[in-house]
C-alpha cells in the first residue's frame, strides 16, 4: 500500500465520477443515474450507468465495475497509487505516502516532470522573443505557424549554443540526464540535447510534459528530427502527441485520426480536425491502441499503413478483434502530407477524414487503381493480387463481401471469387454475445439496492433472517458491516462485491417500507411453509401441535397487516424481530 486509507478516502470522495468518466463518453441522466455506452465494450444501446451518490458505475454488458479509481487504473493504464494520485490533483488534495520507496519514486517523476515544464517555458520564451530565434520564427511563419498557434502548442526554440538551456535552468546533472534534456559529454561537461532546433513539447494525455520532439531548420545538417530518449516520465510506445488537447473531440466524434508527425496534428487541426493524435517516432503500437480505444471506438489512420509492410495488415485485424475498434485508413492525396494541407487544402484534409475507408477496402482500391483492368489476363491478376489480401482479413463474412466487390469491379463470376476467399479460414469471427439479461429483480436485490443507495431508509428494517440465499446474506453482512460502500466492497467476497457493484446502479422505483414488507412476507412464508410441514409430525404432542397452530396463525395474520398501509410499519417490526430470534435460535 502506497496512501494511507483515509487519504484515499478523502479523494474517493472529493471525486465527481460523472464529470470523471464523462472525458471518455458521454453520459445521459436517467433518473438518479447517469447512462452511457460502456467504455469497456461495443455497444450500441448503453448499459453502462453510474451512481454519482456512491461514486461507482457499473456495465450490465461486460460487468465492468467500479469507482473512480478502478476507472482510471482501466483506462489510462495506471496503479492504484497513479489512479489516487491523479484524483487527488483534479481535486487539489495532498496525498501521503506510507512506503519511503514508492514516495521517493513518486517524488522523483514529479522533480522530472517540474524540470521538463520549466524547460517548456524557457524554449516558448526564446522562440517568442530571442534574437537568434529569428530564422526559426521566419521558418515557422512560412509553414503558416501564426502567434496564437506558436502559443497554443507552447512550441520553442533551442539556442544553437551547447550549453544555454542547462546554465539557465541550473538543473541538476541527474535532473537534466533523466529528463533527457542534457548529458554529460566525453569532456564530463555538461550540455544540452538539443541544439539549433524548433521544439515540439510533447505531453501526456493529462497534459504535463514529458519529452521534446526537435525540428532542424531547413538547410542545416543533421537529422530532420530528434525526440527524447524514453525517461521516467516519458515511454513512447504509450505516449501520444497531442492526445491532451484532442480528448474532448475524440470522445464526441468517438473518432480519433492517428497521424505520424506533430506538424501533421496542428495540421489537421488547423483544417478543422481537433481530433488528431501522433505517434513520436515510432509505428503505432498496441499499448497506442489501448490507449485511445478508451476515448473512440474509431480509429482513422491518416498515414500508409499499408506500406508499413508485412505484419501490418495482420496486426490490425488483430487488434481490431482484440480491442473491438474499426480501423479506417485516410486516403490523402498522393504526395502531400498533412502538416501541408491543414492550410494549403484543409477541405481536401477534412474530406479524407470522412471518406476514410476500411483498411481493407483501402488497400483493394489501391491495389486495383494500379491495375490493367483492359483485357482478360490484367484482370485475373488485379483480381488474384485483391484477393490475397482479401483472405488476410479474419472474418469470413467479411472476406466474402469483398470477394464480391471485387468479382464486380474485375467483371469475372462472383462464386468463383467467393468460394476462393472461403477456403481460408483463419480465426473465427467473434460474435458479440454481451447482451443485457432482462432479469427481474427480486426483493432481496431491492432491498439490497437499498441498503446501498440510500442506507439511511432501509437500515433499521432489515435484518439478517430477511435473506434466504448465501450470496445475498453475504452481500448484506458486508454492507451491514462496513462504514463506507467501499469498505464494504472490500471486505465482501467476489460474487456478492459483483452484486453490490451491480445493486448499485440498479432503478430502484419502490417505497423502502414496501421492498422490505416484501422481503419479510417471503421469509415469513418460508417459515409458516416449515412449520406445516413440521406440524405434521407433532400430532402425538398436542401441546406442541397447538403452539405451532398458534404461530402460523399469528405469521399469517402479520403478512396480512403488511398489506394494510396503516398497520404495515409496525406489523414488519415485530416479524422482522421474530425472524431474527428465530434464526437465532437456530
Ligand atoms: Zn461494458
Amino acid at each position: 500500500m502506497g496512501i494511507p486509507a483515509e487519504d484515499v478516502e478523502r479523494v474517493r470522495a472529493a471525486t465527481d465520477i460523472v464529470a470523471l468518466i464523462s472525458e471518455h463518453v458521454p453520459l445521459r441522466r436517467v433518473g438518479r443515474r447517469w447512462q452511457g455506452l460502456c467504455p469497456f465494450h461495443a455497444e450500441k444501446t448503453p448499459s453502462f450507468s453510474v451512481n454519482p451518490e456512491l461514486g461507482v458505475y457499473h456495465c450490465f454488458g461486460c460487468k465492468a465495475s467500479g469507482d473512480a479509481i478502478t476507472f482510471l487504473r482501466e483506462t489510462q493504464q495506471l496503479d492504484f497509487v497513479g489512479a489516487v494520485e491523479q484524483l487527488a490533483g483534479r481535486a487539489g488534495i495532498q496525498v501521503s505516502y506510507d512506503s519511503g520507496r514508492e514516495q521517493a519514486e513518486r517524488g522523483r517523476r514529479k522533480v522530472l516532470a517540474e524540470a521538463m515544464g520549466r524547460a517548456v517555458a524557457w524554449y516558448h520564451e526564446r522562440l517568442l522573443s530571442a534574437p537568434d530565434a529569428a530564422a526559426a520564427r521566419g521558418y515557422l511563419r512560412r509553414r503558416g505557424y501564426d502567434g496564437e498557434l506558436v502559443r497554443r502548442y507552447q512550441l520553442g526554440w533551442a539556442p544553437d549554443e551547447w550549453d544555454a538551456l542547462t546554465r539557465a535552468l541550473r538543473l541538476p546533472t541527474d535532473v537534466l540526464r533523466d529528463t533527457g534534456l542534457g548529458f554529460v559529454n566525453k569532456r564530463n561537461r555538461v550540455q544540452d540535447a538539443f541544439r539549433a532546433r524548433v521544439l515540439f513539447p510533447i505531453f501526456d494525455a493529462q497534459g504535463v510534459p514529458v519529452a521534446f520532439g526537435g525540428r532542424i531548420l531547413p538547410g542545416a545538417d543533421g537529422p530532420k528530427y530528434k525526440n527524447s530518449p524514453q525517461t521516467p516520465i516519458y515511454d513512447k510506445s504509450r505516449v501520444l502527441y497531442g492526445l491532451n488537447w484532442a480528448k474532448g473531440e475524440i470522445v464526441e466524434r468517438d473518432e480519433v485520426v492517428i497521424c505520424e508527425g506533430y506538424t501533421d496534428v496542428i495540421g489537421f487541426a488547423q483544417a478543422g480536425v481537433g481530433r488528431a493524435v501522433a505517434t513520436c517516432g515510432t509505428a503505432l503500437t498496441e499499448q497506442h491502441v489501448t490507449v485511445l480505444r478508451r476515448f473512440a471506438r474509431r480509429l482513422v489512420l491518416a498515414f500508409d499503413a499499408d506500406a508499413a509492410g508485412q505484419g501490418a495488415a495482420e496486426r490490425l485485424y488483430e487488434w481490431e478483434r482484440t480491442h473491438e475498434v474499426d480501423v479506417a485508413v485516410a486516403a490523402l492525396p498522393a504526395g502531400s502530407d498533412p502538416g501541408d494541407l491543414g492550410r494549403a487544402d484543409p477541405d481536401a484534409l477534412r474530406a479524407a477524414v470522412a471518406e476514410a475507408k476500411p483498411f481493407l477496402g483501402f488497400r483493394i482500391d489501391r491495389s486495383l487503381a494500379r491495375a490493367d483492368l483492359r483485357t482478360p489476363e490484367g484482370r485475373a491478376r488485379a483480381a488474384e493480387a485483391a484477393l490475397e489480401m482479401v483472405r488476410e482479413h479474419p472474418s469470413e463474412i467479411v472476406r466474402r463481401q469483398y470477394a464480391g466487390e471485387v468479382a464486380a469491379r474485375c467483371d469475372l463470376p462472383v462464386e468463383q471469387l467467393v468460394t476462393a476467399v472461403e477456403r481460408r479460414g483463419r480465426t473465427p469471427i467473434r460474435v458479440e454475445a454481451v447482451t443485457r439479461s432482462p432479469s427481474r429483480v427480486g426483493p432481496a436485490d431491492l432491498a439490497l439496492a437499498l441498503a446501498v443507495q440510500e442506507p439511511e431508509s432501509v437500515a433499521h428494517l432489515l435484518d439478517e433472517a430477511l435473506f434466504d440465499d448465501d450470496l445475498r446474506l453475504a452481500a448484506y453482512r458486508a454492507l451491514a458491516r462496513a462504514v463506507t460502500f467501499n469498505e464494504a466492497l472490500e471486505h465482501a467476497d467476489p460474487r456478492a462485491a459483483e452484486l453490490l457493484q451491480r445493486l448499485a446502479v440498479e432503478e430502484v422505483d419502490a417505497e423502502p417500507l414496501d421492498v422490505v414488507a416484501l422481503l419479510a412476507a417471503d421469509a415469513a412464508s418460508r417459515e409458516i411453509a416449515a412449520l406445516e410441514a413440521a406440524a405434521g409430525r407433532l400430532a402425538d404432542d398436542p401441546e406442541a401441535f397447538a403452539h405451532a397452530a398458534e404461530l402460523i396463525g399469528w405469521l399469517k395474520r402479520r403478512v396480512e397487516e403488511l398489506r394494510d398501509p396503516d398497520m404495515c410499519a409496525g406489523s414488519l417490526e415485530q416479524l422482522v424481530a421474530w425472524l431474527a430470534d428465530r434464526a437465532e435460535e437456530g
